[in-house]
């Protein structure tokens, strides 16, 4: 089934051969609405109604098959047309902010050896509609989703064109119109995507999952590493940070005596020197096959205080949606068509 998100109104008006120029806005805003059967989009007449109906029988290409529940988030189990599926989540904060965190690939090839997703290997790129619908699906949740992640399913820098399009898509005034500041894309440090996404000057936030300041360590639990080590990584952000005001967020997903010790705390200071950054710790969400262990509260706390010795600007993130896998780096699914 085909799709009719992330097309401008005009690009509707050639598609669906609509002679009258304003009838693209008119579908374009129910799109927006979530409304994807032309059945309902009450101010088109009933002829032009079933013309469009044999043209695109649904808008819409995926489908939703199982929604998960916690106390703050709800995770979404997706099917595309080619019977792929996929994750995305939306997350509630404690002041009631509602963050839609999408997926941008079916599986990942980054293989981060604390991600679930890396397990999967890539299937492949997400099109930009497949992004977009993610938030439709989102919508019939909660409407007033105001802020986007790009941390789902996927290395969103490596699937670069989708990603842009479905931005410029949420941007639009006459759409979501959901500012560049209110959007996030995360990156495992994928060089090259960082100097892309400078280049472009979308002023949207940056996310680098950072996880060690150690290039050695960090060559172990990420494989991107090997390819664009810690100083490349550095120079990237610091040509983001030239053109963007906005402050960079470093995860640090703290890995039960790997990434904790007073050593990793320094590196990680020498690190940020010179970044307009903040480090965001995640203890580690379980994922029982991947042979990790969260970090104790003990270790937390002292991990912590050598941090602030060494005058780290951090913050501690609450983990949501444990309970239902929905947290950092559990995303994965498995259908016939996700198997290699
Ligand atoms: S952490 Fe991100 S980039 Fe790394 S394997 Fe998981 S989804 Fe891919």
């Amino acid at each position: 089934m085909p799709s009719l998100y992330a097309k401008t109104p005009e690009e509707l008006v050639q598609l669906l051969s609509l002679e009258q120029k304003f009838r693209g806005a008119q579908i374009y805003s129910w799109l927006v609405k979530g409304v994807t059967d032309f059945d309902k989009m009450s101010n088109l007449g009933v002829k032009e109604r079933e013309r469009l109906k044999a043209l695109y029988p649904s808008c819409i290409s995926s489908k939703l098959v199982k929604t998960q529940k916690d106390k703050s988030a709800t995770k979404l189990l997706i099917e595309l047309e080619d019977g792929a599926l996929i994750e995305c989540v939306m997350l509630t904060d404690g002041q009631d902010r509602k963050t839609a965190c999408l997926s941008t690939q079916v599986g990942c090839a980054m293989g981060c050896t604390f991600c679930k997703t890396g397990t999967m290997g890539l299937i492949r790129n997400l099109e930009d509609y497949e992004i977009v619908e993610q938030m439709i699906h989102l919508r019939t949740l909660a409407e007033d989703i105001t802020h986007i992640v790009f941390m789902g399913m996927g290395e969103p820098l490596a699937n670069f064109g989708s990603l842009m399009s479905s931005i410029l898509f949420f941007h639009d005034p006459k759409g979501f119109d959901i500012s560049h500041r209110k959007m996030t894309v995360s990156t495992c440090g994928l060089v090259p995507g960082i100097r892309k996404l400078t280049e472009v000057k979308v002023p949207v936030r940056l996310a680098v999952s950072l996880v060690s300041a150690d290039n050695e360590t960090r060559d172990r639990i990420m494989k991107v590493n090997k390819s664009y080590p810690l100083k490349d990584l550095k120079g990237a952000l610091l040509g983001f940070q030239r053109v963007s005001d906005k402050r960079i967020t470093l995860e640090y997903c703290m890995l039960k005596g790997v990434n904790t010790t007073r050593d990793s705390a320094a590196k990680l200071a020498k690190f940020t020197e010179g970044l307009f950054c903040v480090v965001n710790l995640i203890p580690w969400n379980p994922i029982p096959e991947l042979g990790y262990q969260t970090p104790d509260d003990r270790e937390i706390r002292a991990f912590c205080k050598n941090l602030d010795e060494f005058r780290v600007n951090y913050t501690i993130r609450l983990t949501k949606g444990r309970n239902v896998s929905a947290a950092c780096g559990q995303l994965a699914t498995e259908s016939k068509k996700n198997r290699r």
